[in-house]
C-alpha cells in the first residue's frame, strides 16, 4: 500500500482535459477544465500514482544537481552581485489521457447498440459476458481497473468485427464481382483497411463504429485494389464504377475517425 498523494486542484480556462503537474513550488497539481466534475479527480490521481512517484523522484534528482551547480556558481562568482540560477521547475504531464469507459457501444455498421454493464466483484481480473438476446456486455471483476476494462472491451470489439466484417466483405465482393484472397481483421490506429499484392485484405475492427455506407465504401475501395494496387486515375475510375458516390464517401472518412471511441486504442 502506497501513501496517499496530496494535491491541489487548479481550474484552467484553457485546459481541454485533465492534466497533472509536479513542481518543487506547488507539489502535485491537478489542472482541470472549467466546470469539470471534481468527483473523478481522486480516481484519476490514484490511477496516475506510479507516474507521480517517478516524477517526484526525477524532480528530487534534478534538485540535487541544481544544488551542486549552485555551490559551483557561488564559488565562481564570490563577491559579485549576481542572479542565481533559477530553481528547477519540472512541469510534466502524463502521456496517458484520462480513460472514460463507455456505458454503451454504438455499432453503426450493424445498426446495433450494446449496453455495457460493470459489476464489481472480488476477482482480480475482468470477465466479459455477452448476451446476444438483449445486446448486453457484462464486465465483472476488478471493474475499477479501467485499463483492464478497456482491454476486455477492445478484445470483444475485435472478435465481433472478425465475425461480421469478413462476411460483409465476401457479400460485397460477390456483388461487385471483385474476388479477394484472405480477409483479416485487426485493430489499427492509422488505416481503415489495406490490400496486399497477394490480394489479401485487412480491415480495421474499428470500422464497426462507422456508418454502414462508410464501411461498405472502405471494403469496395480495398476490393478495387485487388485489380489496381495504386491510387491512379484507373483505380478511381474502377471505384467510381462500383460506387458512384465514392467522392463524398471518401471525404467523409476523415471526420468519421471521431466516431471511434478513444478507449479502443488505449
Ligand atoms: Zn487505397
Amino acid at each position: 500500500m502506497k501513501p496517499s498523494i496530496s494535491y491541489i486542484i487548479r481550474y484552467s480556462a484553457r485546459a481541454k482535459s485533465v492534466r497533472l503537474r509536479v513542481s518543487m513550488q506547488n507539489g502535485v497539481e491537478v489542472i482541470v477544465p472549467q466546470g469539470y466534475d471534481t468527483i473523478h479527480i481522486p480516481a484519476f490521481v490514484q490511477e496516475q500514482a506510479e507516474w507521480i512517484y517517478s516524477a517526484q523522484q526525477r524532480l528530487q534528482e534534478k534538485m540535487q544537481r541544481h544544488k551542486q551547480k549552485l555551490h559551483a556558481f557561488h564559488d565562481a562568482t564570490a563577491g559579485y552581485p549576481c542572479t542565481e540560477p533559477s530553481l528547477p521547475e519540472e512541469t510534466i504531464v502524463p502521456q496517458r489521457r484520462t480513460l472514460i469507459l463507455p456505458t454503451e457501444l454504438i455499432i453503426r455498421t450493424l445498426d446495433e447498440v450494446w449496453l455495457v454493464i460493470y459489476q464489481p466483484s472480488k476477482h482480480e481480473s475482468i470477465t466479459l459476458t455477452m448476451s446476444t438476446v438483449d445486446k448486453q456486455l457484462v464486465l465483472s471483476g476488478a471493474v475499477h481497473k479501467k485499463r483492464l476494462c478497456a482491454q476486455a472491451l477492445a478484445t470483444w470489439v475485435k472478435r465481433y468485427a472478425a465475425h461480421w466484417l469478413p462476411r460483409m466483405a465476401r457479400e460485397i465482393s460477390v456483388e461487385i464481382g471483385l474476388p479477394c484472397a484472405d480477409i483479416r481483421v485487426r485493430l489499427q490506429k492509422t488505416r481503415w483497411g489495406s490490400c496486399s499484392s497477394h490480394r489479401n485484405i485487412n480491415l480495421n475492427a474499428s470500422l464497426l463504429f462507422l456508418p454502414e455506407e462508410l464501411t461498405r465504401y472502405v471494403i469496395i475501395h480495398e476490393l478495387c485494389h485487388t485489380k489496381v494496387m495504386n491510387h491512379s486515375k484507373e483505380f478511381w475510375q474502377l471505384v467510381g464504377e462500383k460506387e458512384p458516390d465514392y467522392k463524398r464517401l471518401d471525404k467523409a472518412l476523415n471526420p468519421a475517425t471521431q466516431l471511434v471511441p478513444t478507449w479502443l486504442m488505449m
